[in-house]
């Protein structure tokens, strides 16, 4: 056996002890006979997996009694119109566009109620966060929307939006539990989980209690009702419950590994380690305003279609695999997630200067 170190944005990489215990619970999870793929979820055994896994997360991101957790399906998507059909009381939304996620999810809006671009960052190809201090915040707005780390582009937003007291939303697909957050910053976050977590199929949202009603907008499907699923505890119909499991077990990884602070210290450091490089390279430059840097998903570029080829074609026979970047960025990016080990970056780091020196 012989694993690379996968740069890959999603579906990514995963901790290796995780996948372990996974293959040794297979055939037989825990003296049932069976593995958890092939369990009732409404068997004794799926209900301690999801409610641990529950209690786990809400430990690990100090998530308040007000704030319900929901497993659910059809990936972070799917939210781009679950959060319309649920919130959109007055059918209005502010979306903050940072990025190709952000702009999709404004765009799903515009189908369900008036959604405002009261912000974006497209004039600079999405290399930057715009200064949300003091948006033009619709008096009506049933929310503010943001997409808090923009996976293809490589920012983050390091201050919140002031959203003048509207409820905020955010995807944290990309940065889900890679540091500390203060849950009741935020109205509702979610994230599909194949990023920072676990397989993809399951998406996760914290939402505040006040926010989930039975007042969805017309016609909104049974399925994509948050109160539904807040109310059978994410058992309402047969979940992604194999998915659920491997995400129970990455939370406490996360727990044994010392928590989101420990996490964020760690990803700091192996960011920290590439964009020094990337800084003092010659050939490679990242493409991110320095400020605004993701610690999760970093582009870079040579400037030379043909060398960043190569480079992505050498890096992978070197075991170093997926940095080919988003076809709307082109050069490479590198998505070092939770699971990135410091010596994946330092590896990479390596090869690069290797590169560089051999193709000056
Ligand atoms: C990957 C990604 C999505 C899309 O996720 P799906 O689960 O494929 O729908 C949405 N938002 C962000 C920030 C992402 O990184």
């Amino acid at each position: 056996m012989s694993r690379v170190y996968n740069f890959s944005a999603g579906p990514a990489v995963l901790p290796e002890e995780v996948l372990k215990e996974a293959a040794e619970e297979m055939l037989d999870y825990h003296g049932c006979g069976m593995s958890v793929m092939e369990m009732s979820h409404r068997s004794k055994a799926f209900e301690t997996i999801i409610k641990e896994a529950e209690a786990d997360l809400r430990e690990l991101m100090n998530i308040p009694d007000n704030y319900k957790v929901l497993f659910l399906q059809g990936g972070a998507s799917q939210q781009f119109a679950m959060i319309p059909m649920n919130l959109m009381k007055n059918k209005v939304a502010d979306y903050i566009v940072t990025g190709q996620w952000a702009k999709k999810a404004y765009q799903e809006a515009q189908i369900y109620g008036k959604a405002n671009k009261i912000a974006s960052s497209e004039d600079k190809t999405f290399s930057y966060i715009p200064d949300c201090s003091d948006l033009p915040i619709s008096e009506d707005a049933d929310y503010v929307y943001i997409c808090e780390n923009n996976t293809i582009y490589g920012t983050k937003f390091k201050t919140l939006p002031n959203t003048k007291g509207k409820p905020l939303v955010a995807d944290v697909s990309s940065c889900f539990l890679s540091e500390p957050v203060d849950v009741i910053k935020y109205g509702l976050l979610y994230g599909g989980v194949q990023k920072n977590i676990g397989p993809a199929g399951v998406v996760i949202v914290i939402i505040r209690e006040d926010l989930i009603t039975e007042d969805t907008l017309p016609g909104t499907p049974t399925m994509l009702k948050y109160k539904i699923h807040a109310d059978a505890e994410s058992l309402y119909n047969t979940p992604p419950a194999y998915g659920i499991y491997i995400c129970g077990k990455v939370f406490k990884w996360l727990k044994k590994m010392g928590g989101l602070e420990v996490m964020k210290q760690r990803n700091e450091e192996k960011a920290k380690i590439l964009y020094d490089f990337l800084d003092q390279s010659e050939m490679f430059k990242g493409t991110v305003r320095k400020e605004d840097r993701s610690l999760m998903n970093v582009p870079f570029i040579t400037g030379n279609d043909e060398l960043d080829a190569k480079f992505v074609k050498e890096a992978k026979a070197a075991g170093l695999e997926n940095l080919k970047g988003h076809r709307s960025v082109g050069g490479m990016r590198a998505s070092i997630y939770n699971a990135m080990p410091k010596e994946g970056v330092e590896a990479l780091v390596a090869f690069m200067k290797k590169f560089e020196e051999e193709n000056k």
